[in-house]
């Protein structure tokens, strides 16, 4: 409608490859009049109806996995078998998964002395989605799919960075049989088409996900419309090894060390670190600091870094210039407090169709203070740090420490440990001994300043609807 476009580019070659809608407030006007138009019908349509379009749209993303996850790749330079295996399969996931959640919720009745209280779970009616470049049809899907099975239309934009496979999940609604007006995705830039979602006063409920001043930006327009909000923001993990993932002949434990070392190695560098619960802080008890270091480094030089499109590779590219130069500034800044580069560092430059792409080689710094501006602020990029610790209440309180309060990840063999951190940690995510094990009916989100409210479950259907209690005499 606005008729301006906006340049989209393939960060593996560093050009634009095609070009995208640069929409306005007008078509979110026109999104947002279309999905009042469709909320009567698409509320009062049977779960069962809801929920078959839902589980087609399932199986179309299924019948083009190919297509969409060689777009993904093309699209944010993440590792061509990372879109196959996880992205786009997990997308599939979340519309299954509500298709058939929605028809397995029920709300709540409460009976006492001739009184029945019972609550009626209605639609909100509009709501907005907002979503990040990272992982781009994984977490769009998560709002959308939850948003529609429980009856709402949705306004929704994805990340002006990575655009494409919500161009094509809009195809395959239609294909699907998704009612007009159901589903309007808004393409464009976050000050314009993202605020004009926060701010338009039929879009009742927003879902984001991304930054956390991008989230206080949303929360300053829609908390005083009173709008509900869910806001999924930034971290920075910390990751806690404790020396006892070392076998130990003596005592006749095996240890998970190698399980421990392979994960920390995904936890740190998948998706070139450009993922919100990556554990970018690793703290290493003292006593096995400088095996870990050894080993760590060891691997983490033999991740292939490369064509996101080859399947060898394990790094791909960085998403765009800005945060490729975000990630640099970082590095420089870490040597700049005293950091010292076990390796990385770099720019990588690559060899043909990638020779302009932007690479970083993932990066391992130590020696630096746990609370330098590094070890505060989140990067989100392939570079983590190392800090030894002593005792269980030092790595408590540098892990505590940031603004942050996603995720976490503790390896330890001493279950009473294990439960006793996971209780004094503040991460609305714990992990213990694995990472990435998700269930997708689990309450996810973090506290502190990464966020307000839990996805997931229960959880998100609870936010997709407005409780009403009716109280009855009888
Ligand atoms: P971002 O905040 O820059 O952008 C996210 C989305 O918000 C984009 O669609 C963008 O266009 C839009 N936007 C930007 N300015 C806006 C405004 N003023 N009003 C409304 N919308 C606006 O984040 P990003 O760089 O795309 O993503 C990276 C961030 O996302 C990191 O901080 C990461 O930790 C976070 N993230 C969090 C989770 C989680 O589950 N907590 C998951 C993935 C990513």
């Amino acid at each position: 409608m606005s008729g301006e476009y906006l340049d989209n580019f393939d960060p593996a070659e560093g050009e634009v490859y095609d070009i995208i809608p640069d929409s306005d407030e007008i078509d979110v006007a026109l999104a947002a009049d279309a999905a009042e138009n469709a909320f009567p019908a698409w509320s009062a349509a049977s779960i069962e109806e809801r929920s078959k379009i839902l589980m087609k749209v399932a199986s179309l993303i299924q019948r083009d996995l190919g297509e969409f996850a060689r777009a993904e790749c093309v699209d944010n330079g993440k590792p061509l078998a990372l879109a196959r295996n996880i992205d786009i399969p997990r997308a599939i996931k979340n519309f299954e998964f509500f298709a058939s959640a929605i028809v397995n919720f029920s709300s709540e009745s409460h009976s006492t002395g001739g009184v029945v209280n019972y609550t009626l779970r209605n639609p909100i009616g509009i709501v907005g989605a907002i979503s990040p470049w990272n992982l781009p049809l994984y977490l769009f899907t998560w709002k959308i799919a939850p948003a529609l099975a429980a009856g709402n239309c949705v306004v929704a934009k994805p990340s002006e960075i990575t655009p494409m496979t919500a161009c094509m999940l809009s195809e395959i609604c239609i294909e699907a049989g998704l009612p007009r007006g159901v589903l309007n995705i808004v393409h464009g830039l976050g000050p314009k088409v993202g605020k004009a979602i926060s701010s338009h006063p039929k879009i009742k409920a927003i879902t984001f996900t991304g930054g956390t001043k991008t989230g206080a930006e949303i929360a300053s327009i829609a908390a005083p419309m009173f709008k509900k909000m869910s806001l999924e923001l930034g971290g920075k993990n910390p990751n806690i090894i404790f020396a006892d993932c070392v076998p130990n002949e003596r005592f006749g434990h095996k240890g998970n060390y190698e399980e421990m070392l392979e994960t920390t190695v995904r936890s740190s560098f998948q998706n070139q670190g450009e993922i919100c619960l990556c554990g970018s802080r690793i703290f290493v008890e003292k006593k096995m600091y400088d095996k870990f270091k050894t080993d760590f480094v060891e691997r983490v030089k033999t991740l292939k870094v490369g064509d996101p499109l080859e399947s060898a590779t394990n790094q791909g590219a960085i998403v765009s210039k800005q945060h490729m130069e975000k990630i640099l500034y970082y590095i420089e800044l870490a040597k700049e407090e005293g950091g010292k580069i076990l390796c990385g560092g770099n720019r990588v430059t690559l060899e043909g169709r990638c020779k302009n792409g932007w690479v970083i080689e993932p990066t391992v710094i130590e020696a630096l203070p746990y609370n330098c501006r590094t070890n505060m602020e989140e990067i989100f990029g392939p570079v983590v740090t190392l800090t030894p610790f002593e005792t269980e209440e030092e790595v408590l309180m540098m892990a505590n420490s940031t603004e942050y309060g996603l995720a976490s990840i503790i390896w330890t063999e001493n279950i009473t440990r294990a439960h006793r951190v996971a209780s004094k940690i503040q991460t609305g995510i714990v992990w213990i001994n694995c990472w990435m094990e998700r269930d997708l009916r689990t309450p996810f989100g973090g506290m502190k300043n990464s966020g307000v409210g839990r996805e997931g479950g229960l959880e998100a259907l609870r936010f997709f609807t407005e409780p009403k209690n009716v109280c009855l005499k009888i």
